[in-house]
């Protein structure tokens, strides 16, 4: 065995009415003028977080969405300028998170995230940013939060079939960490322990989704998958997903989805070890089980569901491949577009 391991520095506050302890961590951290940033659709929720940080909150941005994009992150430059503030708290999935990566990146500015779905950005010092309908990620130190405060009553809100996707994203992460060149045990611990929490999870919230066992059992398992995606490099689902999603603008969490059970039987030939190790969590069939939770969650079947148009196969494939990038299976161009195209038909994978 030979590795590296490094952990990424963040402290996590886990549990059911934990943005009680928001005043409390903005205090440990000695910040007294905070921005809370939200899309527009969770305006309830970070009036909640104000509530909860009384004379600290000192402005709000409810305008972040998808992707990132630089124009939104320089209007809220503009309120950090004006406000004064000393600190972000981001409540919400990976579009709010995202945005606060973004100030944090231009300023440095301490972050505290009330994570809201099962993305797992918190936990990475990864930031997406799209300009002029590009896509381009970065890493740096600087993105990471300082502390995460998962509450898990915030998510009871996240609608059920969200709730699917959004924890097959974070599966996704765990699944790609398994195989990552850069790969370690401890890394590989929280995957299979992220995936088994969630796959269990996830039927539950769909029979129920006020079941707060079945929804700290997710958030748990996304906590692990974000984890991963931190700590160790991702492979050929991520760059798919990162692809389609950028070139034909479809929605991040349904694109996993679709696309994980399809990545998966495409490598898991070349690591069989791994196949051993999802097998234990999954059952026999590990890509056919993920093709099978995500008809459980109601997820859309395949990519032309989500609007992809079917001529656009070629040209994704063409994509994937154009920047070379480390996968356990060597990309070849006519089982990727094999692959895709099972995606897109929505075909059980193979
Ligand atoms: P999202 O944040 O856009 O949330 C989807 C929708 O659900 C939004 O309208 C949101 O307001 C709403 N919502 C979220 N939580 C809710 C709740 N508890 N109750 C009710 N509504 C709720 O989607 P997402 O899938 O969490 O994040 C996707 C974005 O995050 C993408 O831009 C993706 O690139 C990015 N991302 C980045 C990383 C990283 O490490 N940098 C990791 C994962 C995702």
């Amino acid at each position: 065995m030979d590795f590296v391991y490094a952990a990424n520095p963040s402290r996590v506050v886990f549990g059911t009415g934990t943005i009680e302890r928001l005043g409390d961590e903005a205090e440990r951290l000695g910040l007294e003028r905070l921005l809370i940033v939200s899309t527009a659709d969770q305006t309830d929720q970070a009036h909640l977080v104000a509530s909860q940080l009384g004379a600290r909150a000192a402005e709000m941005f409810a305008n972040a969405v998808m992707h990132t994009p630089v124009e939104v992150t320089e209007r809220a430059m503009s309120v950090v300028g004006d406000a004064r503030v000393d600190g972000i708290v981001a409540v919400g999935g990976g579009s709010a998170i995202g945005l606060g990566k973004a100030l944090a990146m231009r300023t440095d500015l301490p972050q505290i995230a009330v994570p809201t779905t099962y993305a797992g950005s918190e936990m990475t010092p990864i930031l997406g940013e799209t300009k002029d309908g590009a896509k381009v990620t970065q890493s740096d130190s600087r993105v990471l939060p300082e502390v995460v405060v998962y509450d898990v009553d915030l998510t009871l809100s996240l609608p059920p079939r969200l709730s699917g996707t959004s924890g097959l994203n974070a599966i996704a992460h765990a699944v790609e960490a398994l195989y990552a060149r850069d790969r370690n045990p401890i890394v590989s611990l929280m995957a299979l322990e992220g995936i088994g929490a969630l796959t269990q999870a996830l039927p539950g919230i769909m029979d129920n989704p006020d079941d707060r066992g079945a929804r700290a059992k997710a958030l748990y398992g996304a906590w692990l998958c974000g984890t991963c995606l931190g700590a160790v490099g991702m492979a050929i689902h991520h760059k798919l997903c990162h692809t389609l999603g950028g070139s034909f603008n479809l929605p991040h969490s349904e694109t996993h989805t679709i696309v994980l059970p399809h990545a998966l039987a495409y490598n898991l030939p070349a690591v069989p070890e791994v196949k051993a190790q999802l097998e234990g969590v999954l059952g026999p069939d590990p890509a056919r089980a993920l093709y099978e939770l995500a008809g459980t969650v109601g997820a859309a079947r395949g990519l032309k569901d989500l609007g992809m148009l079917g001529t656009a196969i070629n040209e994704a494939t063409e994509r994937a491949l154009a920047n070379p990038y480390w996968n356990p299976r060597a990309l070849e161009s006519a089982p990727i577009c094999a692959l895709i195209t099972r995606a897109w038909n929505g075909e059980p994978p193979q």
